[in-house]
């Protein structure tokens, strides 16, 4: 596990880094390196970097070996980590996935534009139109945009990817449980009866191809693979491989699915050119027991704003830029993605729309930290929490008491955690915190207050 208790002090100085080759790497960054290679090192700058959100769905804290996970072998994903960056600290903007899609795209609380629930079938309403997404932002710049996989921002012709900044689209066009599940080609049905088993790998192939025809102009590729949302499906291939019964076997057909990225760009000579991330849109859906990840060291899961829900395993590599095996355990988000591509590409952020997100470029290059230290939580567009530094506070609960689809969760009082020394959320600390619980509150509802006026939910 790389968890590791430390002062919480150190995430305003410097992020850790495991090795002294690492922290080289990192000198010679900033620095320039020897004059000889500075020529290759100007023409690298004047290209523009190729961005890969890997996003999977439902996939928790604990599901890969990175991240402790013993039952599951992600070798590939791991590879990320090693020679590039762990969060162990990074948060999704909801414990649900339209929510979390419209955060990480626009870089802004999906409760701005009233993004509060998820879309299902007979929705007719979408991210609205008037948002500017991750793939808008970048065609200013010359990016083709493809996304390969799960898009839940609706389904209506307005509110599809080639409408949305993408140039490319293949996938379905909500979770793999609603129905109908068409394969969706740019803005037409192209296969109305679908078979899942081989989701994960057409994906991926489409991906990769995406990749070989855009390997001479920066692209932007977002890989929302619908696994391991349930239902689960593997390929023959993967069948029986992992020590945790089915949803290992999906897990591990998608850390193939990453090897096949990064070996494509290996090919093509792209990884130094090339930022990839992967993450998780939420939690894992536990109450669907076996067929559900795990949260590890977190409690609960989707559908709750305890760390479990919200808090997702993210690594990024970019070979040559970020230092190899280095753990930031300070707060990030997904929402920091749009300023950082922004920044990256060198596309000023639009004036006249507020974003939540901030710019992550210090932290993957180890200059400097982000700035802002602090994510507000919300539950179908319900303030519930709050983290700044080491310090979450989560406002009262009437509890739930179960259903099929979402587990029961006891009623609490005002909760207030050390998620720093206590990860796991299980000590309160806010009877013998009294002066500090209120501070936070206050500033809470500073954050919210600042949100300015909310549109209500247009998820119908
Ligand atoms: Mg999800």
């Amino acid at each position: 596990m790389y968890y590791l208790k430390m002062n919480y002090l150190t995430c305003m100085e410097n992020t850790h880094i495991k090795t002294t080759q690492s922290t080289l790497l990192s000198i010679t960054l900033v620095l320039g390196g020897c004059a000889a290679d500075n020529k290759e090192k100007n023409k690298a700058a004047e290209r523009l970097p190729n961005f890969i959100h890997i996003f999977t769905d439902d996939l928790g804290y604990g599901d890969l070996a990175c991240y402790g996970a013993t039952d599951v072998k992600t070798p590939n994903i791991d590879r990320m980590a090693s020679e590039g960056i762990l969060f162990t600290d990074f948060y999704s903007v909801s414990s649900i996935s339209s929510p979390s899609r419209a955060g990480l795209l626009t870089g802004r609380y999906p409760v701005r534009m009233g993004v509060n629930g998820v879309y299902f079938p007979t929705s007719f309403t979408g991210l609205p139109t008037d948002e500017i997404t991750i793939a808008d932002m970048l065609q200013e710049k010359g990016y083709t945009s493809g996304v390969f996989g799960k898009w839940h921002l609706g389904h209506h012709y307005q509110f599809m990817p080639l409408q949305r900044g993408f140039d490319e689209y293949f996938g379905i066009p909500y979770s793999n449980d609603m129905h109908p599940l068409p394969y969706i080609r740019g803005n037409e049905v192209e296969e109305y009866s679908i078979d899942q088993t081989f989701m994960t790998r057409r994906l991926t192939e489409e991906s990769v191809d995406f990749i070989e025809r855009n390997q001479d102009n920066p692209f932007f590729l977002y890989l929302p693979h619908p696994m391991p949302h349930i239902p689960l499906y593997v390929t023959e291939e993967f069948e029986g491989t992992s020590e945790r019964g089915l949803y290992g076997d999906v897990v591990h057909e998608l850390d193939w699915s990453v090897g096949q990225i990064i070996s494509k760009l290996e090919e093509l000579n792209l990884l130094e050119h090339t930022l990839i991330i992967f993450s998780s849109d939420n939690g894992p859906w536990l109450v669907m027991e076996d067929h559900s990840g795990s949260a590890g060291i977190l409690r609960e899961g989707k559908f709750y704003t305890f760390d479990g829900g919200m808090k997702v395993p993210t690594v990024a590599m970019w070979k040559g830029t970020i230092p190899g095996g280095t753990e930031h355990r300070c707060l990030a988000s997904q929402l920091d993605w749009f300023p950082t591509f922004a920044a990256l590409a060198g596309i000023p952020l639009p004036d006249d729309v507020e974003i939540d997100g901030r710019d992550l470029t210090p932290v993957l290059l180890q200059t400097g930290q982000r700035n802002g230290d602090s994510h507000l939580f919300f539950d179908h567009g319900e303030l519930q929490a709050f983290r700044t530094g080491k310090w979450k506070i989560k406002k009262p609960f009437g509890g739930f008491e179960g259903a099929p689809w979402k587990h029961a969760v006891a009623a609490h009082d005002t909760l207030l955690f050390d998620v720093f020394d206590d990860p796991g959320e299980t000590t309160n600390l806010f009877y013998e915190n009294r002066e500090l619980a209120d501070s936070l509150f206050r500033l809470m509802h500073q954050k919210y207050e600042d949100l300015g006026e909310l549109p209500p939910s247009q998820v119908r």
